[in-house]
């Protein structure tokens, strides 16, 4: 059968470092959820796919410790 194999697309989330594999394509700007963290997530750029935090807080949380983990 002519089936095309959907491409998978791999983006590294930035809070986790996990590898997030899509199987849909993505859209600019689309929000996704990270499996791992369950960070919510913005496709910054697609060619190459790069995820990045979808709110930014500029300084809310200024404060936030590195060693702290939030579970
Ligand atoms: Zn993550």
């Amino acid at each position: 059968m002519g089936r095309t194999t959907p491409k998978v697309m791999v983006a590294e989330c930035p809070d986790c470092e996990t590898n997030i594999r899509f199987h849909r394509p993505l859209k600019l700007g689309q929000i996704v959820i990270c499996p791992e963290c369950e960070a919510d997530l913005m496709v910054r750029q697609l060619n190459p796919l790069e995820l990045y935090w979808a709110f930014e807080d500029d300084g809310k949380y200024d404060d936030h410790d590195d060693g702290i983990d939030w579970d």
